[in-house]
């Protein structure tokens, strides 16, 4: 431990960051702590509004300082660049210059970015639904504001973010032909009857599909294809699934492909029992129940769990495993209309399923609602709850059972 009081860091304020820091500082109040959240913007970011805000519309913005008024967590605004978790500090390059600032916990909840390495030119030439850097979200909406009638927009990504993108654009420019390309099939990612909501959207709205269809590289003027073909457009927008940046690989800790920390059941590090992570940056190795997908309820959550942990820790109390269940989702399909539907308790979809203005209002009080539970932990710290919480013992029992039952069948008994 540092002397003094004991210093809690949280990197990055995103939904999971920022929980974590305003849990802590309530539920740690009677606690000698001292709690800062490190992010490199000076505001909040609504990641899941990016879409929009290529289209022009307006989204929430509040200063870091307004998110965490009234609390004891100090922000520093700078970017992380260097973990050492033998001597728990990190790096900060601020605009003062680089700080080092020393933890006895660490909070790892940085996100994660659209990835861009994996195809050659997406770097360079690809406009990106990120908050920052040279081809960010709002650096795409000045682009589009550009556009001539002729010029063609060509989306590469079948998911959810590549959907909601081609929509949101699609409605701003009706008279831009909008092509969404995808390396396997579009919106499967949901089952059958999700997809086929998603593709008459996205048939109804005139926007061409091209599945199968895997880049080989991004350039000014299209994309290549490995077949030879080349797709003209003016603009690419690369929605090609997301990655985690690499500080905790380059600090030598355990991570997997995406670069998110192995975790855990209680979001420790699996190599440091002082860093937690959190939210996209976090992969837990134990099976909770349920699965872990990137996601604003998941980040809400386990951000909220690492206070809890790291809260109980200090008191010399039992930490919590993660475990909870999903409620719903919902995908936006442009400004008027969306997919909705419940998910609960283990992330399939099931009925009822939601259309159209239903599906809109409902996603846009999801959204409000998330971003609220954020506003309602600064003044009641220990508000948010979550449901499922005996998911984790029930499926550990449930592995230890099958474990059981197969160890006789292998011992030859
Ligand atoms: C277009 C889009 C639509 C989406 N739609 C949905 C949806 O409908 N439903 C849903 O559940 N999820 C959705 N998501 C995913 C959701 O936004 C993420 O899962 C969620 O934001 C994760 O929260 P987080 O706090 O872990 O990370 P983030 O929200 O990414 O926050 C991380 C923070 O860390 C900061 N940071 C990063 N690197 C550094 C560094 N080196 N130093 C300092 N600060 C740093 C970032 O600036 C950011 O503020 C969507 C994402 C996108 C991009």
């Amino acid at each position: 431990m540092t002397k003094g009081k004991t210093k809690i860091l949280v990197l990055g304020g995103g939904y999971a960051g920022v929980m974590a820091a305003l849990r802590l500082a309530g539920k740690t109040r009677r606690l000698q702590t001292e709690i800062t959240l490190v992010n490199g913007l000076n505001h909040f970011v609504e990641r899941l509004r990016l879409h929009e805000t290529v289209v022009g519309k307006q989204t929430r913005q509040p200063a870091m300082t307004e998110m965490l008024r009234g609390t004891a967590v100090k922000f520093v605004q700078g970017w992380a660049t260097a973990i050492a978790p033998e001597a728990r500090t990190v790096t900060i390059s601020t605009e003062a210059g680089t700080q080092t600032l020393p933890y006895d916990y660490l909070v790892y909840a940085l996100g994660s970015r659209i990835e861009q390495q994996r195809v050659p030119g997406v770097e360079e030439h690809a406009y990106l639904l990120d908050a920052f850097g040279e081809r960010s979200a709002s650096a795409l909406q000045t682009r589009l504001a550009t556009l001539r009638p002729a010029d063609s927009v060509l989306v590469a990504g079948g998911g959810a973010t590549g959907i909601e993108a081609a929509c949101e654009i699609k409605a701003k420019h009706p008279q831009t032909a909008v092509k969404l390309l995808s390396s396997g099939d579009v919106g499967g990612f949901k089952g059958v009857t999700i997809q086929t909501h998603m593709l008459d959207a996205l048939a109804e709205q005139g926007i061409e599909l091209l599945e199968n269809s895997p880049v080989a590289s991004v350039s000014e003027t299209g994309v290549a294809l490995p077949d030879g073909r080349f797709l003209d457009a003016q603009v690419t927008v690369w929605c090609g699934g997301f990655q985690v940046p690499d500080l905790a690989k380059v600090a030598g800790l355990p991570v997997n492909r995406q670069n998110q920390l192995l975790v855990d059941p209680f979001l420790r590090s699996t190599a440091c029992d002082t860093i937690y992570a959190v939210g996209d940056a976090a992969s837990p190795v134990e099976d909770p129940g349920t699965p872990v997908r990137m996601s604003l309820l998941v980040a809400l959550i386990t951000g909220a769990l690492a206070a809890d942990n790291i809260t109980a820790v200090l008191k010399q109390k039992q930490q919590k495993p993660l475990s909870f269940a999903t409620y719903g989702q919902a995908i936006a399909l442009g400004p008027e209309d969306a997919v909705g539907f419940n998910t609960f308790p283990a992330d399939r979809p099931v009925g009822p399923i939601f259309r159209r203005k239903t599906a809109v209002k409902l996603r846009n009080f999801f959204v409000w609602m998330l971003f609220a539970f954020l506003r309602i932990e600064r003044r009641l710290p220990g508000f948010f709850f979550w449901v499922g919480q005996g998911r984790y013992a029930r499926q550990q029992r449930k592995i230890k059972r099958l474990e059981t039952a197969v160890s006789p069948l292998e011992s030859g008994d």
